[in-house]
């Protein structure tokens, strides 16, 4: 019986998932860079222009010539926004300038407005300073510059990055297709179906929403029976329509929990299945050549956090992306303690008013409610069973860094 074995180890089992599946694989495709919002880049963007583009003026004032300090300077001209300077700067002479705009050659300060008193044909200085108040050409990004490595995603600061740089078009992975099956019979999609020993099936739509917040493409979102057949048949026919299969529940050890048969019976190379994490122990990972599927234990809390660990990871890959889970070191609140300290275990936390990290109550890995509150999860390394108050640990966010 397969599911005998002893648990995989957690970084073994993520090595396992980073081999199988090859990096960065997706076709690829161009998009008007408008069109790319919530996409995956699939080349380094170079940057088109100089930023700024010429030497401009950080503030409303004169321009004057480099080391042209005096009390009083003739004005030749104003310059306005999307205009350049018509005149040459000479000493004793300067060009209004306003912010933005560009400085007339040579020019080496702005003496700001604010520091001027007008006067017939010109202006009188009333409080000196040394700051330039130029932003010299190229100062943000040259022409030329990597603004963004291919596999970071597109939202709204690398787009509005990528126009500043004069981008108007990039080329992108396709969407990640993802087909997830819900096993079991006990589960209904229609309270009016409830009745005795029947749930609501939180988890398909769960995971059809993560899915869908990570920019996937989600091909079906289907409930199967407990039933081999079934369940290797929707496998088998999802390979080649999906590129991520997840399924949830059916992983375990319980006598109709077919996962697992079902997978090798539809040509799945089964590369574990089971893994030393909390919760999630019972998780299965196959791939057969272009597909790759997880079985995930039935109960909501597993499925929410290990989408997280796994399902998150191995689509970063099909994008060429790095693991973009964002973990942060941040201080426990309290202490945490744990009787049996085998598995790596992650922690449905809050971040308080205190910035520090507190565990939330929380009963087991039904108790979807309990991650209402979590800003993320603490990560418990395998062989603690005490991590004090004050300690740095690591947090796992639910929210991805991308911006
Ligand atoms: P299993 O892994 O199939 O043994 O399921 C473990 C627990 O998760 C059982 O209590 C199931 O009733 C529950 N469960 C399984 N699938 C779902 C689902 N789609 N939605 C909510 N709970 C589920
Ligand atoms: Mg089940």
């Amino acid at each position: 019986m397969i599911a005998s074995r002893p648990a995989t180890l957690l970084n073994d089992a993520l090595d396992v998932v980073d081999r199988a599946i090859p990096q960065g694989t997706l076709s690829r495709r161009k998009l008007p860079l408008r069109e790319a919002a919530g996409e995956t880049l699939a080349a380094d963007q170079l940057s088109r222009l100089e930023l700024p583009p010429f030497d401009k003026a950080a503030m409303d004032g004169y321009a004057v010539l480099e080391g042209d300090r005096r009390d009083r300077y003739q004005v030749l001209e104003t310059v306005a926004a999307g205009s350049t300077p018509a005149a040459s700067l000479r000493p004793g002479t300067a060009v209004k300038v306003m912010t933005g705009t560009p400085v007339p050659a040579g020019a080496g300060q702005v003496i700001p407005i604010e520091h001027v008193r007008s006067q017939a044909g010109g202006i009188e200085v009333t409080r000196p300073t040394d700051r330039r108040n130029i932003c010299p050409q190229g100062e943000d990004v040259r022409a030329g510059d990597v603004v963004l490595r291919a596999g970071a995603r597109l939202g709204p600061l690398a787009i509005a990055n990528l126009i500043s740089c004069g981008i108007t078009e990039v080329e992108v992975f396709r969407p990640l297709r993802l087909a997830v099956f819900s096993t079991g019979d006990e589960i209904v999609d229609d309270p009016r179906q409830l009745g005795p020993g029947k749930i609501m099936n939180t988890n398909g739509p769960m995971l059809a929403l993560l899915g869908r917040r990570f920019s996937m493409d989600v091909v079906t979102e289907t409930s199967l029976p407990d039933d081999r057949q079934a369940t290797a048949a929707a496998v088998a026919a999802a390979t080649g329509r999906a590129d991520l299969v997840v399924l949830s529940g059916g992983v375990s050890v319980g006598d109709r929990d077919f996962v697992g048969q079902a997978l090798a019976d539809a040509a799945f190379q089964v590369h574990f299945t089971s893994v030393a994490v909390k919760p999630g122990r019972p998780l299965t990972f196959a791939t057969r050549p272009g597909t790759a599927v997880f079985g995930l234990p039935g109960n909501p809390v597993s499925v929410y956090v290990m989408f997280h660990v796994f399902v998150r990871r191995a689509a970063a890959r099909f994008c060429g992306s790095p693991w973009p889970a964002g973990e942060i070191p941040l201080r426990l609140g309290c202490d945490f303690r744990r009787r049996q300290a085998d598995r790596v275990e992650y922690v449905p936390c809050r971040i308080g008013d205190d910035a520090a990290v507190a565990p939330l109550e929380f009963h087991g890995s039904a108790h979807l409610a309990a991650l209402l509150a979590a800003d993320g999860l603490l990560v418990v390394p395998a062989g603690i069973s005490l991590l004090p108050a004050g300690q740095l640990v690591r947090f796992v966010p639910f929210t991805e860094g991308w911006r």
